[in-house]
């Protein structure tokens, strides 16, 4: 017999997308571990209801940095035992890229855990340079520079190398090479090492698919590679070229593209290696694939390979190649980002309410003498739908409803005649939707249907500023209940934001053979909160999350999770009302001026007393500090349909 919990693991496929971390205990509650499998658990619900006693309401993000180190460690084993089991005589070493999230929090954890084995970090930008440059490295980690440059970013890096980082900077043009052998001339002591990104001919695969290939933004051609090679020659700089890197893309999904740029990479390495460059580091760049979806397969949110799979194709494509022709086996550098982020972090928010988007029966219908005849037939069609005629009737009455209109249109029929027929047009609707759903074949017409009918929860959030992803990209993430696993959810819906934006909406979800297009969830109850978590979204969503409708950063707490559950060792609050008005460039001052200013005219006038001004004023200014999101908790209403 399988229970209840059982069955939602499997809704909503926590053990597909979990990798190991996620869970349900036995009150219903979804939990976090922190690492594969382990014992120690913290129950989310018990840590939003501490949050929210301190006065950290939702949405919340919640940060795991423990996840961060388990990731680190699961990559590392996953080279340490590809490279034992294929004899590889290089290392492996990881530089984390920062742009993949750059909160100091994040690159904290991941040096902390990721020095033990001379991880190092990845910097694309001056900011992220200039951050990491304070960041305390293993001697023997690197520091890899990629990106375009100027002289101004190159000096940065000319400078990292003299205070003892191992800096590598990676042509990606030819003017950086310019500028680095200028610099060499006049800096003395520890310089950089150089890279060369190369243009692979291949291809990764998935959405990311433009950043490999001939056409790639990115990377030297053949011929500027034996330019390279021939101008270090001649500066008598040679000595300094160390590394060879190419990156075909993030969320690389089918394994065999993957394999093929390897091949030709390892091929460019022996190369340039036989030209007697002292490269002896092949940085294979990032896009190991997270599985959001869970469906282990090539598809855009999953990835058709594990961790162990990837390092030992990675591990062994370079190992032939090299034995073939004939030079040492480099140290495999790796950019992994999103692998090592992505599950830190979830983002914890309220459903507010269920909103009405098709036309519902408030008032019970009652039919008149005089009623038009589209009105009429409407009616009838209600009445006498059933499981055999539901796809005709349902045809009839997508007729009517244009009917109905044109009829409006032409002032033939009234408001409340309108309004009559399309209570009575959804109607019809809902009942040939449940007779499809009870039929053995589900015409498309009907899956279209249901995505009308299902119910829209009101959540509070913003999809711009905290899974910017799944609007730009179609990206999906696994979303579900916090609470309540333990009872079937009986209500089909939608998530919409809190922005006013049609855009602001979540309507595909991760499933294992397909993508869907309604979420399972529970129905709501007037004043009791239900919390929904967005899962996996600590990769990109932050960094590239926006100011839509000055909404800001949602509050922030950062979790440790021992033997006696969670420990909130940090909370962070949200970005305020007044610092969203600040980032559109509206001072404070300015604005409790301005709005002094007009209350101040009405006193003047007479039209309010200095303590009704007073009052206003000061409930005004009070906001700055107040939370951009609805401080709504409990629902608002009962769901509507209440499928239970
Ligand atoms: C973005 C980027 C990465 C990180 O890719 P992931 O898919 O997050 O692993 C690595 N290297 C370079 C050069 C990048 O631009």
């Amino acid at each position: 017999m399988t229970t209840a919990i059982e069955q939602t693991l499997e809704t909503y496929g926590i053990e597909n997308w979990g990798a190991g971390y996620i869970g349900v205990n036995r009150k219903g509650n979804l939990i976090v571990r922190p690492s594969e499998n382990d014992t120690r658990t913290a129950d989310l619900k018990e840590i939003i209801d501490d949050l929210r006693k301190r006065g950290f309401t939702t949405p919340v993000l919640l940060r795991f940095p423990q996840l961060v180190a388990a990731q680190v460690r699961k990559l590392q084993r996953a080279f340490r035992n590809s490279i034992r089991e294929f004899e590889y005589e290089g290392a492996h070493m990881c530089v984390y890229p920062m742009k993949v999230n750059q909160q100091r929090s994040v690159v904290e954890e991941y040096l902390r855990e990721g020095s033990r084995y001379d991880f190092g970090l990845e910097a694309g930008s001056k900011a992220e340079l200039y951050a990491a440059l304070a960041m305390e490295q293993s001697p023997e980690s690197l520091l890899v520079l990629n990106g375009f440059k100027d002289k101004e970013f190159i000096q940065l890096a000319f400078i990292g190398a003299q205070s003892g980082k191992r800096v590598v900077i990676v042509i990606e043009k030819m003017s950086e090479l310019d500028h680095i052998l200028d610099l060499a001339e006049t800096h003395e002591g520890n310089l950089p090492m150089v890279g060369m990104r190369v243009k692979l001919y291949s291809k990764g695969s998935g959405r990311w698919e433009k950043s490999g290939g001939e056409a790639a933004k990115f990377g030297l051609t053949t011929t500027e590679i034996l330019e390279v090679i021939r101008r270090l020659q001649e500066a008598d700089r040679m000595d300094m070229l160390r590394l060879l890197h190419f990156h075909i893309g993030s969320q690389l999904t089918d394994i065999k593209r993957i394999k093929n740029a390897m091949k030709e990479a390892a091929r460019v390495y022996a190369k340039v290696k036989q030209m007697k460059a002292p490269i002896d580091y092949l940085d294979v760049g990032g896009g190991m694939a997270v599985d959001y979806d869970g469906s282990k397969t090539a598809f855009d949110s999953s990835a058709n390979y594990t961790a162990q799979e990837f390092a030992n194709d990675v591990t062994y494509t370079i190992k032939q190649v090299c034995d073939d022709e004939n030079v040492p086996h480099p140290t495999i550098i790796q950019e992994s980002g999103r692998f090592l982020a992505a599950y830190h972090a979830i983002l914890i928010t309220n459903v507010v309410d269920e909103i009405e988007t098709v036309v519902q029966d408030i008032t019970p219908i009652e039919l008149k003498e005089d009623d038009p005849n589209t009105v009429v037939e409407l009616s009838d069609l209600r009445e006498t739908i059933g499981p055999k005629n539901y796809r005709e009737y349902y045809h009839d009455a997508l007729e009517h409803r244009d009917e109905l209109f044109t009829m409006f249109n032409l002032g033939l029929i009234s408001l409340e005649d309108r309004a009559k027929g399309e209570v009575l047009f959804w109607d019809v609707c809902e009942r040939a939707d449940k007779y499809a759903q009870q039929a053995k074949y589900v015409a498309e017409e009907f899956d279209d249907l249901r995505r009308l009918l299902c119910a829209k929860y009101l959540t509070n959030f913003s999809v711009f500023r905290s899974v910017p992803d799944h609007w730009a990209l179609d990206q999906l993430f696994p979303i579900l209940p916090v609470h309540g696993l333990n009872k079937t959810p009986t209500e089909y819906a939608t998530l919409c934001d809190i922005t006013c934006d049609s855009d602001g909406i979540v309507d595909k979800f991760v499933d294992l053979h397909d993508v869907k297009q309604v979420l399972e969830l529970h129905p709501l109850h007037k004043g009791e909160p239900y919390y929904l978590a967005f899962m996996l979204v600590g990769a990109y969503q932050e960094v590239m999350g926006n100011n839509h409708n000055l909404f800001g950063a949602p509050n922030e707490a950062h979790i440790h999770i021992d033997d006696d559950g969670y420990l909130i060792k940090k909370v962070i609050r949200g970005t305020s009302i007044g610092e969203a008005a600040e980032r559109a460039r509206y001072e404070r001052s300015m604005l409790h001026d301005g709005f002094r200013r007009q209350v101040a005219v009405r006193v003047k006038r007479g039209d309010l007393t200095e303590a009704e001004g007073a009052e206003i004023i000061e409930f005004y200014e009070s906001r700055f500090s107040a939370y951009t999101y609805l401080a709504v908790d409990g629902a608002e209403s009962r769901s509507k349909r209440g499928r239970e």
